[in-house]
């Protein structure tokens, strides 16, 4: 008999949490939803909650809130309504939940997903920004409070599939795995793998968010052009899984069907395949240590007909480039990256500044940051300050180039 999670789903109106939504309703023998959470796209969130029966809602503000009463159904009794940042950490603790799923984009999901490894739930971490700005606090968490994480991430979780047994406990690992020699993470290469370099400075928000595989939200979908989202994905290894930066390699492998693999000292290597579809490490993750159905099709692999693997292009990618300097400098530059990229990104997006732009922005942060950095911020009121800085000087940058 298995039990009955009760969730909590931060960041339920994006890719991943409407991912969740779809495979937890397959489920609801397995999984009830306590606590919805969203930052914008009320009424969506308000339709989730009707139909989940979701008990708690976290709003931003009071607008948000007014917007989720004018969406509700008349004559229906609506959920607890909580607002604000601090409402989030707390109900992501709720003594009612069982599991969270946080899948906030970017480094304002950090508090939520802290404080549900604090609480000691079953964290199942999409937010990788979380890991790149607090690795080592979070970490310590998960470990301290004996919380259960599965990482989410499809490479990190093909990881997570691929270690032996015994390290594959979903607690965090003091050492890297015995036997293991290398983690092969996989990066299809994005949108851009193929453009002559000379015309990557005119590329449009829309054609950087047209992932060849993939669909997900605009921030992720810019951070696969660039391949800062491999950057960070590095770090999120180099956590998760307590691996040197030196044996994480990165593999460009554009059909994105090999989701990652694990090198052992025989030689072997265990990978993870399937359909490019986040339902699978979602189902994994809400499911472990059993397999259950996420709605994902069967991969064919004879129709496939190859698999290509190449080494990436330092060059075509200066962003992945600036995160593997990042993590050898440590935290403040972890944390500069993953904020002053925030920014650019967004100013990608709202044409403030151009495509080849965001890494000239990031690299100044990081810059800037490890002249002045005075050792590793240790709290998460440092962390986010140092991130809040940053964030401060990648915006003046933005604007200068106006
Ligand atoms: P998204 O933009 O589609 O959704 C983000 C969600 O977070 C939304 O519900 C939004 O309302 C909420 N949100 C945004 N800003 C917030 C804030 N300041 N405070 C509180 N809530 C806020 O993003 P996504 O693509 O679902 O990605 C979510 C996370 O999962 C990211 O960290 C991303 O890197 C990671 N991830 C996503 C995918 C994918 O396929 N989409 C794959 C791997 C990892
Ligand atoms: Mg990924």
């Amino acid at each position: 008999m298995h039990a009955m999670h009760r969730l909590c789903i931060l960041g339920s109106t994006g890719s991943i949490g409407v991912s969740t939504l779809d495979v937890v309703a397959r489920h609801p023998d397995r999984f009830q939803v306590y606590a919805l959470s969203a930052h914008s796209r009320i009424e969506a969130l308000a339709e989730q909650a009707w139909r989940t029966g979701a008990r708690v809602v976290v709003v931003p503000d009071d607008a948000a809130r007014a917007r989720f009463m004018a969406a509700w159904p008349a004559g229906r009794r609506p959920p607890e309504l909580r607002q604000g940042a601090q409402a989030l950490a707390d109900t992501a603790a709720d003594p009612e939940v069982t599991a969270v799923m946080a899948a906030i984009v970017g480094a304002a999901g950090l508090p939520g997903a802290l404080a549900a490894a604090r609480a000691g739930k079953r964290v199942l971490l999409a937010n990788k920004e979380a890991l790149v700005a607090a690795g080592n606090l979070f970490m310590r968490a998960v470990r301290e409070a004996g919380a259960e994480l599965l990482p989410i991430d499809s490479e990190h979780n093909a990881i997570f599939q691929c270690l032996p047994r015994g390290a594959a406990r979903a607690h965090a690992p003091a050492d890297p795995a015995p036997g293991v020699r290398r983690l092969l993470l996989t990066a299809s290469g994005g949108p851009f793998r193929r453009v002559a370099l000379d015309q990557l400075e005119g590329v449009t928000p829309e054609q950087a968010c047209a992932h060849p595989n993939w669909r997900m939200g605009r921030k992720i979908s810019v951070d696969s052009a660039t391949m800062l989202n491999k950057g960070l994905e590095v770090i999120e290894a180099h956590w998760l899984f307590s691996m040197p930066l030196q044996r994480i390699q990165v593999v460009i492998h554009p059909q994105s069907v090999v989701h990652s693999m694990v090198e052992y000292e025989d030689g072997s290597i265990l990978a993870q395949l399937g359909q490019p579809d986040m339902r699978t490490p979602i189902a994994y993750g809400l499911g472990f240590p059993e397999r259950i159905d996420s709605g994902v099709g069967l991969l064919e692999l004879s129709r496939l007909g190859r698999l290509d693997f190449e080494e990436p292009d330092l060059l075509r990618f200066p962003c992945l480039r600036l995160s593997l300097d990042a993590l050898g400098s440590g935290q403040a530059a972890c944390i500069a990256l993953n904020a002053a990229n925030e920014i650019a990104v967004d100013g990608f997006l709202n044409g403030r500044i151009r495509y080849t732009q965001i890494p000239d922005i990031i690299e100044r942060c990081l810059d800037d940051s490890v002249t002045r950095s005075g050792g590793d911020p240790g709290s998460l009121d440092d962390i986010l300050a140092l991130d809040a800085q940053t964030r401060r000087m990648a915006a003046d940058l933005c604007h200068a180039t106006d």
